[in-house]
């Protein structure tokens, strides 16, 4: 396939790797001077969408997004494929697939999970919003750079699953490491908290696969001095979409808006810009109420 792809940051530029190696013609673009293995680089980015059958876009957020998108929708073909996998807000996913379903393409939002390393080991798992056409056009490059693809519904689904699936998973990272911090004050030990919770009903992934105390459950960013991983103010913009989004539809979510609050102060006031979002437990540990 011909393959744009517009973005070449720490997630993009795996992401069209594969595709590369996989035997794509894959014409890249973006605004910082890079280079990537078997990626022809174009002049701009309507240069890299023309001709292409689809155009991947990896952008930081939804306002480059709709800049992006008004620059190449009219350079591409029609029938061609627009496959957005950044995470933004879903009213930019929804106003971006409606230009570009109205010049003609298909459209999908398709924000990923599996950060850094899933981009690398082709693992990352894609929720998608838009057209069944669209979806089975693209489902290649899913099976390619991700290990499963999920069809949600109409365009902005995939961004919607995505920030409630953020929602749920700082709200658990907060709960967990508050967990852990109460139970050291009670001198119970964490292996000992680790193994009844991980089997009992207070169990996810936050505790059993991504455990934030170091030295207890599988290997984490706890055990590598919480160097992300998934970083805390990548986090903070996630929760940040959710709390957008529950504004626009009105839906009551304390739990999001005290997660969204906490990490927030964590990362612009305390030390958690650049660290992984589990190190909420260091910062739990030498707190008490006051
Ligand atoms: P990044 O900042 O490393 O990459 C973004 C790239 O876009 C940069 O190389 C930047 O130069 C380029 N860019 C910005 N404006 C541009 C423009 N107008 N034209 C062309 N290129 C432009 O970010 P990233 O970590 O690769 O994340 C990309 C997206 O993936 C974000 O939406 C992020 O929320 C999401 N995401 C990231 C992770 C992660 O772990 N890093 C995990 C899941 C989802």
């Amino acid at each position: 396939m011909k393959i744009g792809f517009i973005g070449l940051g720490n997630m993009g530029a795996p992401m069209a790797a594969n595709l590369a190696r996989a035997g794509h013609d894959v014409t890249g673009f973006d605004m910082a001077d890079v280079s990537v293995e078997g990626v022809e680089m174009a002049a701009s980015a309507a240069d890299a969408a023309k001709g292409a059958q689809v155009v991947v876009t990896m952008l930081p957020n939804g306002d480059i997004l709709r800049r992006v998108a008004a620059e190449i929708i009219p350079a591409m073909d029609k029938g061609a494929v627009f496959l957005d996998c950044s995470t933004v807000d879903v009213g930019s996913a929804r106003d971006v697939a409606a230009d570009a379903q109205a010049a003609g393409l298909s459209a999908l939002d398709a924000p990923v999970s599996g950060g850094v390393g899933g981009a690398a080991a082709g693992t990352l798992t894609f929720m998608v919003g838009g057209d069944e056409a669209g979806f089975s056009i693209a489902r290649e490059l899913f099976d390619i750079m991700g290990k499963k693809a999920v069809h949600c519904g109409p365009s902005g689904n995939g961004q919607a699953a995505k920030i409630c699936n953020n929602m749920i998973l700082g709200a658990t990272m907060i709960a967990t490491c508050e967990a852990f911090a109460l139970a050291d004050k009670l001198g119970l030990a964490r292996e000992a908290m680790f193994d009844v919770v991980s089997t009992s009903s207070g169990y996810s992934w936050s505790m059993n696969a991504y455990c934030p105390a170091p030295g207890v459950g599988p290997k984490s960013p706890a055990d590598n001095g919480y160097q992300p991983g998934f970083a805390a103010e990548l986090m903070l913009k996630d929760l940040r979409l959710s709390q957008q989004a529950a504004e626009a539809v009105n839906a009551d979510t304390p739990m999001g808006a005290a997660a969204m609050a906490l990490y927030a102060t964590f990362v612009e006031e305390e030390d958690g810009k650049g660290r992984d979002f589990s190190a909420m437990l260091p910062r739990f540990e030498t707190r008490g109420r006051g």
